[in-house]
């Protein structure tokens, strides 16, 4: 495997098939068995990714419970250094991991997977600078004797992680529990092993062997014996809520901490009072139309009030319609391709179902591509539902794809209950050029992350999570690291 970054991801997917992480080796696994990766905007196999399975796990947490023991003894700044260390390697390879990841994902290379991969160092630079953070306290309990408390890494933390996102999501867990003194097993998500991969094996070059492990395979077979596996103590995972509530069932049976980051279904209340252009493009960064609307943050219930509803509609349909679907890697594309077939007709049963409904209009979006070599690739145009109501399915349940809804609002207090209404509560905005509006909206919008006339997207130091069926446990901040990756001992010592 070179060391130098390699911009044909074509040939680093061949270079990567058919092994994962363990131990600091990339090997097969023990069954020898693999399944496909396919790039989603041809259809066309890239690589092997092995099916790890029971046996591959307990090598993987064997691997890092031998190598936690030492790493917990090395100092905290000195742990914070070494990932730092990791975050200026990944920096070096910010184009070759940006195009492995279009590759795998069908995500555009230009305006989504290049910018994850430079994302990613900068999520380890900040959780390598927060080792001698990890602080415990003093507690005035009795002048005989000398009370505190201190921060102990919780030991092997599994982390499972999703296809969407899954170079940042992946470091927003890792470089915590690693920073923390913990050693970590990673299941990456079947749709998109290879970029992970590369991570861990630049990150091992850095990193003691066993540290950091990476097994691909699939959910029931490789997920679940890692969170069931007796040594890891601690499960962080990102995904769906119905895997999330399995995941959360297992654990409960070993008494294990957990966190959770499920799905979303985000409010956007725009005000008549709103700048239009800028609500309008926040719509369009909120929605992830670049992303194929794969996130959990996107805000696909969109709330306009009357007098801006049609003006905001037809803007929004026309910036919609300019973006560019084609071939993920090519630098003029700002839409790729949804990622597995599965997806692909999720997403279009949510359009159908849409169509169906009595009084709604789909808005189609951009053309789909032209390129023959692309006639097998998942390519859905972007829809914006209007005339529907937040009682619809549309409205309610998670789509993950370029599907958003525009419903129209005369009253503040309506448009603040029905954004409310819903199972989840990861993120909501509001658009308003009135303090007071803006400020009594932060307080009421029952979501883990609320923005006013912006869209942000994840970053660290800000603390991200949801409420309800958004999730438990939010991440990266140094109380995230500190809350979910160490536990806290309280010592006594009696003077008298
Ligand atoms: P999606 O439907 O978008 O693939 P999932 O929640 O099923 O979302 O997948 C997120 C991650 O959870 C993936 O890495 C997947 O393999 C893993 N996973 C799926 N089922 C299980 C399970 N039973 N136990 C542990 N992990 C699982």
């Amino acid at each position: 495997m070179t060391q130098d970054p390699v911009t044909d991801p074509r040939a680093l997917a061949r270079a990567l098939s058919g092994r994962m992480l363990i131990d600091g080796a990339l090997v097969a696994a023990r069954s020898g068995r693999t399944f496909e990766v396919i790039d989603p905007a041809t259809g066309e196999p890239v690589a092997e990714a092995p099916f790890g399975e029971a046996a591959d796990v307990e090598a993987a947490v064997a691997a890092a419970v031998r190598a936690q023991k030492d790493w917990a003894g090395v100092a905290a700044r000195q742990r914070g250094r070494l990932v730092a260390e990791c975050a200026r390697l990944l920096g070096e390879h910010v184009e070759e991991l940006g195009r492995l990841l279009a590759l795998e994902t069908g995500k555009a290379l230009r305006t989504e997977s290049r910018v994850e991969a430079s994302v990613l160092a900068d999520v380890f630079t900040f959780f390598g600078g927060l080792g001698s953070e990890l602080k415990g306290e003093t507690v005035p309990f009795s002048p005989d004797m000398l009370t505190l408390t201190l921060r102990e890494p919780i030991g092997v933390v599994g982390a499972i992680i999703p296809w969407n996102v899954p170079l940042l999501l992946m470091a927003l867990k890792i470089a915590p529990a690693l920073v923390a003194g913990n050693a970590v097993v990673v299941k990456a998500a079947e749709e998109a092993p290879l970029a992970v991969l590369r991570v861990a094996e630049i990150m091992n070059r850095v990193l003691p062997a066993g540290l950091f492990n990476l097994l691909t395979g699939l959910g029931p077979e490789c997920g679940a014996p890692l969170v069931g596996h007796p040594k890891v103590g601690k499960v962080t995972f990102t995904g769906s809520v119905e895997t999330g509530r399995t995941v959360y069932r297992a654990a409960a049976e070993k008494l294990i901490p957990v966190t959770l980051e499920l799905g979303g279904k985000s409010p956007m209340i725009v005000m008549d009072d709103a700048d239009l252009e800028r609500a309008v493009a926040g719509a369009v960064v909120g929605m992830r139309f670049t992303r194929q609307g794969q996130s959990c943050t996107a805000s696909s219930r969109i709330f306009v009030q009357d007098g801006l509803h049609d003006a905001f509609v037809e803007r929004l349909k026309a910036k919609v319609d300019a973006l560019v679907m084609g071939d993920p890697l090519d630098e003029r594309t700002d839409i790729g391709a949804i990622v597995s077939p599965q997806q692909f007709e999720r997403v279009r049963s949510y359009i159908e179902l849409g169509r169906d409904l009595p009084g709604a209009t789909a808005h189609l979006c951009s053309a789909l591509p032209d390129d023959p070599a692309l006639a097998k690739g998942l390519f859905v145009r972007p829809v914006i539902f209007t005339g529907v109501n937040n009682a619809c399915r549309l409205a309610r349940e998670e789509i993950f794809g370029p599907v958003c809804t525009v419903i129209r609002f005369s009253d503040y207090e309506a448009a603040i209950e029905a954004a409310n209404d819903s199972d989840y509560g990861l993120a909501a905005t509001i658009w308003t050029k009135d303090l007071r509006t803006a400020l009594d909206a932060t307080r009421r919008l029952e979501a883990g992350f609320v923005q006013v006339n912006q869209n942000l997207v994840v970053q660290p130091a800000l603390s991200y999570g949801g409420i309800k069926q958004s999730g438990l446990g939010k991440e990266a901040t140094l109380e995230a690291m500190l809350e979910h990756f160490t536990h806290k001992k309280t010592v006594i010592v009696n003077m008298a």
